[in-house]
């Protein structure tokens, strides 16, 4: 006889983890006892030798789907001489440090439910169980039950408890399980209708083309049929001045096939149970509205992750598109009042329900890489709160505040981070909140309590301050793209050294210029610039981000062009060369991003964006997929990047009447061998053998493939961000692993 206690940690709350244990015990019929605490899950179980081991061994090969195991720590106790296997209920107080799972999408025996008219949940838009529901976005704090959760209010009926109570349920201890009893109501405003008439009513809507705002299970969604150009091009005019493409959902992945290529692979990515919006090349024949997603090549496709989502998707019979309830700008709505207010002058109805939203999360977006991993473009609902791993474990916790656009905040604890959701551009002061109440609810989650701040050294960002005005912390400026380089490295569980190509639109340089193409050689302690983009004015500063024909004249004049200026006239053109060569409000910048706007500009694909990279998108969706040749772009032998031949170049195969589709496509192969050449030569000199590619730039998948394909081909190993974004969404993992790494030195 033996018994053993055991410690397991990762995800092992609110993923059915404790009623597999007693399932496992009871069959190799051990004594015992399983709970959760703040640490993760705590049993010990007494029996015979050999069923001891074999519960050891299945306990981490058997686990449920959704569990993740971190660590099983098992010691030998003194026997108790107990009977029978138990479920203990939670202790209260001490230290939470009980990983909290993500938000998983809608499991098929939940769906097999859903739509059969013999099951007490038939049509119930809130079904959920162990195996799959709402997580993250309804947990108030740990250890994860139900008071604990939003699910707090409602009171489980004698048949729903009788469920949650059976350890041979699929809702034992499933703290979101609800039925049309005793669970969240649907409602549908205006005309106050509930239940299942809200969801006909709404789907009616949808069907005559309305726009109806959608409560999801991160914030809320606006939807309109995605056929449908009218109701489209409403939505879009409603949500003011916004370009950005809008994302399409669809019944199943053989829908989406009628909509986008994809990869089996991809497909399967979509179907997974984090339910990301997947990019990828739109086909021709695709039935969508000219609106949905102008001049982008792409097309964004998800599937129903809620069971609203599917009844929805059911009812219409047709694909939807589910765009962020929000205006331009501002956060996703996930607070009803707040919601009705601000998505009164854009949605036709508002279809919601009374279970909160603690968190608002955004979905997730991928994009398909040819030959590739995906790339991660934003990681939110579905990934987090799943923890990271940190190469040099943080000695004191750590806060990291990220950047400015496209934010995320990180904590660290240990060789654990966690990377917040998605919070948006930090420019704002409603962002400013959302950023602040996230960092308290994560602390309050994973019981960090930072010592470390870690900030960009931007000095004006909102982030920065954030971290500045912290007291009784140490704070660590880490450089931007040096950030970037770490972020890489790290997520693959690497300290470095290696060279980086780290290629994005602005990053406060330690010169004090704005970079943005940036070769350093470096680990996570530090870097050295060893080589960049040929510096030019930023003509008007922020003004030459929204307006990219001012970086085609700063570079046409920078290579001595004596053709005509662009510029939507004369006077502004001359207005403009004037500030490129008095250098007034014109900071000098190495930004490869501002490089990839300047040849958009040129090839007259366009002079305004309303959003950063946009120009840049546009390029890379233009490039002809059989394009040939490439323009002259010299490494000088201390790394620079001399693009000004490329410009005139691009310049005069523009005028020689060359199209866009021709000069992307061979601007695109000029880079990607530039880049690899010089990437190369410093990885010689400094002796190193791989090469990190990130950085918002490189969310263009043409560019990455092909250098990464060139540095491969010269025998190097190309590096690139797999579970983060290469934009800046990735920067406050990158200062966590770069101040827990410098942590790790201190006295
Ligand atoms: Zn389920
Ligand atoms: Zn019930
Ligand atoms: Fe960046």
């Amino acid at each position: 006889m033996r018994r053993v206690q055991a410690r397991v940690e990762g995800t092992v709350q609110g993923v059915g983890f404790r009623p597999f244990v007693y399932r496992l015990a009871s069959e190799l019929k051990l004594a015992g006892f399983v709970r959760n605490d703040e640490r993760g899950v705590l049993l010990e179980i007494e029996g015979g030798e050999s069923a001891v081991d074999g519960f050891l061994r299945r306990l981490a090969e058997e686990a449920p789907p959704l569990a993740v195991i971190d660590a099983v720590r098992p010691r030998d106790v003194a026997l108790a001489g107990e009977r029978g296997f138990r479920i203990l209920a939670s202790p209260r107080g001490g230290e939470p440090a009980a990983l909290v799972s993500a938000d998983t999408a809608t499991c098929e025996d939940c769906l097999a439910e859903l739509f059969d008219p013999a099951d007490r949940r038939h049509r119930y838009p809130f079904v959920n169980c162990t195996n799959c529901g709402p997580r993250f976005t309804i947990v108030r704090g740990v250890p994860y039950d139900r008071p604990l959760t939003t699910m707090a209010g409602f009171e489980l009926c004698p048949r729903c408890a009788a469920e949650y109570d059976d350890p041979a349920d699929r809702r034992f201890h499933a703290q979101p399980n609800a039925c049309p009893e005793c669970g969240p109501t649907l409602r549908l405003l205006p005309g106050d209708h509930y239940g299942d008439e809200a969801l006909r009513g709404a789907a009616g809507a949808l069907r005559e083309g309305d726009v109806v705002a959608v409560k999801g299970i991160g914030g809320y969604h606006l939807a309109c049929l995605a056929g449908d150009e009218t109701a489209v091009a409403a939505l879009r005019a409603r949500k003011h001045r916004e370009d950005k493409p809008f994302a399409v959902m669809v019944r199943d992945a053989a829908a989406a096939r009628g909509l986008v290529s994809l990869t089996d692979e991809e497909a399967a990515l979509l179907a997974g149970r984090d339910r990301p919006i997947v990019l990828a090349p739109r086909l021709d024949a695709a039935a969508v509205a000219p609106s949905v997603a102008p001049r982008s090549a792409d097309l964004g496709v998800l599937l129903p992750y809620s069971p609203l989502h599917h009844l929805l998707l059911a009812d219409v019979g047709a694909p939807l598109v589910m765009t962020s309830g929000n205006v331009s700008d501002e956060p996703i709505a996930h607070e009803d009042a707040d919601a009705l207010e601000r998505l009164a002058g854009i949605a036709d109805l508002v279809l919601f329900h009374d279970r909160p939203i603690q968190t608002r999360t955004d979905d997730s977006v991928l994009r398909a890489v040819p030959d590739r991993r995906p790339l991660l473009m934003r990681r939110s609902r579905g990934f987090v709160p799943d923890a990271l791993p940190l190469p040099v474990p943080a000695r004191r916790d750590v806060l990291a505040c990220g950047a400015e656009l496209k934010s995320t905040f990180c904590l660290a604890k240990g060789s654990r981070a966690w990377v917040g959701h998605h919070i948006g551009d930090l420019k704002t002061y409603e962002v400013l909140q959302a950023f602040e109440a996230g960092i308290e609810h994560f602390e309050r989650l994973f019981a960090v309590v930072p010592e470390v701040v870690a900030h960009d050294e931007h000095p004006d960002y909102l982030s920065t301050r954030h971290a500045l005005a912290l007291e009784g912390v140490e704070t660590v400026a880490v450089q931007h793209h040096h950030a970037h380089l770490a972020a890489c490295l790290a997520e693959h569980g690497e300290r470095g050294p290696a060279v980086g190509a780290i290629y994005d639109g602005t990053g406060h340089g330690s010169d004090g210029t704005v970079w943005g193409g940036e070769l350093l050689a470096g680990d996570l302690l530090g870097f050295e610039r060893v080589g960049h983009l040929w510096p030019v004015r930023l003509p008007g500063g922020d003004r030459a981000v929204r307006q990219p024909w001012r970086m085609a004249l700063a570079w046409l004049l920078e290579a001595g062009w004596d053709g005509p200026l662009p510029g939507p006239d004369a006077r502004r053109s001359e207005q403009v060369a004037e500030l490129v060569r008095t250098g007034v409000s014109s900071p000098v910048t190495t930004s490869m991003g501002r490089l990839f706007d300047a040849v958009a500009a040129l090839c007259g694909l366009r002079g305004e964006v309303s959003f950063e990279g946009q120009a840049a998108m546009e390029l890379e969706a233009a490039a002809d997929a059989a394009g040939r040749g490439e323009y002259e772009l010299p490494v000088t032998p201390d790394g620079v990047l001399d693009a000004r031949p490329t410009v005139l170049a691009v310049a005069r195969d523009v005028a020689g009447g060359a199209g866009a589709g021709a000069v992307s496509a061979r601007f695109h192969a000029t880079v990607a061998r530039a880049t690899a050449e010089a990437a190369a030569s410093a990885a010689s000199r400094a002796g190193l053998g791989t090469v990190v590619l990130s950085g918002g730039v490189f969310q263009n998948r043409t560019l990455l493939a092909a250098t990464a394909g060139r540095l491969e081909s010269r025998g190097l190993r190309a590096l690139v961000p797999e579970r983060l974004p290469p934009n800046d969404g990735g920067i406050s993992y990158g200062q966590v692993a770069v101040a827990a790494a410098r942590g790790g030195r201190a006295p």
